[in-house]
């Protein structure tokens, strides 16, 4: 076994510092106050300010000059296609480096499914792929990701927006919900149920379109704010008789949800390798603070029990870490999406990062609430990773039912 880190990753890491520290930081400097006030960085209905979408586009596309962007892209579209094993390694770099900065993730590299050069539009036809590829690889128009919906979330096969075909187009009718960068994408793969008895018998039935989001009849009518904020990311998409040609279908019809499924998995990595990398920045600062801190005479770091929660802070990460490592080594070197693992990793590295959060605000006293060290930030973060990409439920089911069909390996 050969543990070691690939010189090539040593140096993509290296380089991306850099460049995040020469082109990104200094724009996030000089817009401190925009970006870190609340007040300003959200607009009255909770969407970013329009200032805040400019530097985001900014840095996407500086970053896609600097070959960033695209790097975990698909080859067939443009990107440089770089394997689990980097990405798992990127992720942890910036969350480790950068945490809890506004321009940086998942700005620099885009989230590996639902934006960028996605997997999913491998399905595209050719004549839209020449139309639109190329925006999108410079990171000057972004993507959304249509699949939940107010009554499908876990269970996607309860999905009721419809289309119908009429004439070469389809007509579609229904509601997206929790749809992260709907306010502010160009474009838009939109899932519908295309025909309802292969729905019913969960065999197929629905298809993914790639809709252009200032088309007729695609309206987002809200923004989704969450856990302490003023606004979101995500919002509420209606879907009022949008009309979109036939040539827009991704991949086949009825089997859009297996473009569904393409990419999830890096998804579910990249969320961990975050995890990984950000947890290791909320333990750099309790251990900081524990050997400055006194109490009763000494530093906190001399009492055991604020000793017990480093060290299981430590246990929690080298454990999560190794196994997610392990799980992108898989992947990489046999083609094969191992689904158990991939749960166990996601749910896991996700439910990790609030263990260690949550330690390390302990640790702080009540400077740990407090907003100004960020731990309450990153706190609320982890607390939302239990959800998108698969709750830790449907994970818990995911490894249950391998194992109870016989899959006992954890090679
Ligand atoms: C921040 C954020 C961003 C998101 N971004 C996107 C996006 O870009 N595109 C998109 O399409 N969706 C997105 N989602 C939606 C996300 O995929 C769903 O929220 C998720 O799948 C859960 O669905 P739900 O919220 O409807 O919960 P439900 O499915 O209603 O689940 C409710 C509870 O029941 C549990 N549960 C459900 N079924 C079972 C079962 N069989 N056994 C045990 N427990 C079960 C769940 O774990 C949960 O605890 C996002 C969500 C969030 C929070």
């Amino acid at each position: 076994m050969d543990f070691n880190i690939p010189e090539e990753t040593v140096e993509i890491i290296s380089g991306l510092k850099q460049f995040i520290d020469k082109r990104v930081i200094p724009l996030e400097e000089k817009n401190a106050d925009l970006l870190y006030n609340e007040r300003n960085y959200y607009l009255e209905d909770g969407r970013h300010h329009p200032k805040v979408e400019e530097l985001r586009k900014e840095v996407r596309m500086v970053s896609a000059e600097a070959g960033f962007y695209t790097m975990f892209g698909d080859k067939e579209l443009g990107g440089e296609e770089l394997g689990p094993v980097t990405a798992l390694l990127v992720q942890e770099a910036i969350g480790k480096n950068y945490a809890n900065r506004k321009l940086i993730d998942p700005i620099v590299i885009p989230s590996p499914f639902t934006n960028g050069l996605t997997p999913v539009l491998r399905g595209l036809k050719q004549e839209l792929k020449d139309e639109y590829l190329e925006g999108i690889r410079t990171g000057e128009k972004t993507l959304c990701f249509g699949l939940t919906e107010p009554d499908a979330g876990s269970d996607v096969w309860g999905m009721k927006t419809k289309a119908v075909k009429d004439g070469s187009d389809w007509v579609i009718n229904g509601t997206k919900q929790w749809i992260t960068n709907a306010p502010y994408a160009d474009y838009c793969m939109l899932f519908a149920v295309t025909n309802p008895d292969l729905q019913a018998n969960r065999k197929g039935g629905i298809t993914c379109f790639f809709v252009d989001t200032k088309s007729e009849g695609f309206n987002v009518d809200s923004v989704i704010p969450v856990m302490g904020e003023l606004g979101g990311e995500a919002g509420i998409i209606s879907l009022d008789n949008l009309r979109v040609p036939e040539e827009n279908i991704i991949g086949e019809v009825d089997n859009g949800f297996s473009k569904a499924m393409h990419g999830i998995n890096n998804g579910r990595l990249g969320m961990s390798g975050k995890c990984i990398g950000l947890a290791q920045w909320a333990l750099k600062q309790a251990v900081e603070y524990a050997n400055i801190r006194k109490t009763f005479g000494k530093t906190i770091g001399e009492h055991q029990m604020i000793q017990h929660m480093l060290a299981e802070c430590a246990m929690d990460i080298y454990a999560a870490r190794n196994m997610a490592l392990h799980c992108a080594w898989k992947i990489e070197n046999s083609n094969k999406q191992p689904v158990k693992e991939i749960s166990i990793v996601k749910a896991y590295c996700t439910e990790m990062l609030g263990r260690v959060y949550d330690k390390a605000m302990q640790v702080h006293g009540g400077m740990g609430i407090s907003n100004e060290l960020k731990l309450e930030a990153g706190y609320r973060f982890a607390r939302i990773l239990r959800i998108p990409d698969g709750t830790s439920e449907i994970h818990r089911r995911t490894i249950a039912r391998s194992l109870l069909k016989g899959d006992l390996n954890f090679n």
